[in-house]
């Protein structure tokens, strides 16, 4: 019996094999439609040319996705690793799926797109959630006129020198690096590098290069707050998108040649994994503490700005957490057709006290990017709770968690807030 069990164990692990083979190679030709698609590859160059050569069809793509997810969900018996490993597959192909279906001109809504693609449920809050932070935040921001120009006026205060940007950020990216390698090991030859661009609906991008090599550019077409710093290194750096990509690449692609990691389809469940740990990364890199210490004393003064913000200012970003949820509501009705514009514009400047041009920027990420704006706070409370049994415990054990979640991403709706209510 026993070896009746290894021959189909080797016979799913071939399966598996040539089922992620094949969705790296529809990923790559889906992507010659969609130019947002394909975030990052570096798997066999051969398929890339193969894609490249020969614009297949987007009907036959998206026929092609049907039938892969149905091949996989026609494999049975697999345990452990392999279960773990045809369960993400499966998310991602599902995703890829819908992606097709859109391009064909299927619209989902907000709520169903975000299930479909990014396995997850948004939340739903109402005006008086949000009311309720911002009466919160105008007790800490003292002075005159409106809140949005009252915390403009804050953030005037901490807004980083253009001729500094590069020593400060440089300066968190090291001290983020060198704090995650004292508890990940990471491969020997890792690295980055930064770029400063324009233009761009986004304030920052990982470009992952394959090799354990980054491209970090930031977007300096607005100005850049001092807390931005912090959040950019950990969230494009240390520990977040540069390390995860880069175990993923040690020990998912390399180690176990699972190739379909190999590419990184920008709208998947990945995303979610992604955005929340870079996001929730941050606070494991720089608990509340050792974030305030260092930004007082190292980067506040290295920026020329002053020290005694730094204390005020955290808090003032604790409460800016809730309002980030604003921003799912105002997708969700400008991808219904709700709202046009500028009445999202509008909201985001009351709700999420951005100024005008941050909020026409927002309008045009979501108008690129749709209901990927959940990866960033919902990933990230969702991570939050599926580590907060280990944060709790301390450091080491916190780390210990987050680094094999990187290791072994699950699919969001493992990570325990979703997995509850389902
Ligand atoms: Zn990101």
């Amino acid at each position: 019996m026993w070896f009746w069990g290894w021959v189909l164990i080797f016979q799913a692990n071939a399966d598996l094999d040539g089922l992620a083979k094949e969705f790296v190679q529809l990923t790559l030709d889906l992507g010659q439609h969609d130019a947002y698609l394909v975030d990052a590859y570096y798997g066999d160059p051969e398929l890339q040319k193969l894609a490249e050569s020969e614009k297949k069809p987007l009907d036959d793509l998206a026929q092609s996705t049907k039938k892969l997810l149905k091949r996989l969900d026609s494999l049975k018996g697999l345990k452990g690793e392999e279960l773990k490993r045809w369960t993400f597959l499966r998310a991602q192909v599902r995703a890829l799926r819908s992606r097709a279906e859109f391009l064909q001109g299927k619209k989902l809504s907000f709520d169903e797109e975000a299930a479909m693609v990014y396995d997850a449920k948004p939340p739903h809050y109402d005006d008086a959630h949000f009311q309720k932070a911002l009466d919160e935040l105008s007790l800490l921001l003292p002075g005159e006129g409106s809140l949005t120009e009252r915390l403009s006026a804050f953030k005037a205060k901490v807004i980083v020198p253009s001729i500094k940007l590069d020593a400060v950020f440089r300066a968190a990216i090291n001290e983020a690096r060198s704090r995650t390698r004292r508890h990940i090991e990471l491969p020997q030859e890792e690295n980055f590098e930064v770029e400063y661009v324009k233009d761009q609906p986004w304030s920052a991008y990982n470009w992952y290069k394959g090799n354990f090599h980054s491209l970090i550019q930031v977007n300096v077409d607005y100005p850049i707050s001092i807390d931005r710093i912090i959040d950019l290194a950990c969230h494009e750096g240390y520990p977040g998108h540069h390390v995860f990509n880069a175990l993923v690449e040690q020990d998912l692609v390399r180690q176990r040649g699972w190739v379909e990691y190999s590419v990184y389809p920008l709208f998947s469940p990945q995303s979610l994994i992604a955005e929340g740990s870079a996001n929730y990364g941050i606070q494991v890199v720089f608990p509340a503490q050792d974030r305030l210490t260092f930004e007082r004393d190292v980067l506040y003064p290295l920026a020329g700005l002053d020290p005694q913000l730094a204390e005020p200012y955290l808090k003032i970003q604790a409460l800016m957490h809730t309002l980030n949820y604003a921003g799912n509501e105002a997708a969700r009705q400008f991808l219904a057709g709700n709202w046009d514009a500028p009445t999202t514009s509008s909201y985001l400047q009351k709700y999420t006290l951005m100024d005008p041009a941050r909020a026409d920027q927002r309008v045009r990420f979501i108008e690129r990017y749709r209901s990927y704006v959940i990866n960033y706070n919902l990933g990230q409370d969702q991570v939050a709770e599926a580590l907060n049994a280990a944060c709790l415990k301390g450091a080491d054990a916190c780390w210990k968690a987050f680094e094999n979640l990187l290791r072994m991403p699950p699919i969001p709706s493992q990570l325990a807030g979703n997995a509850k209510d389902q």
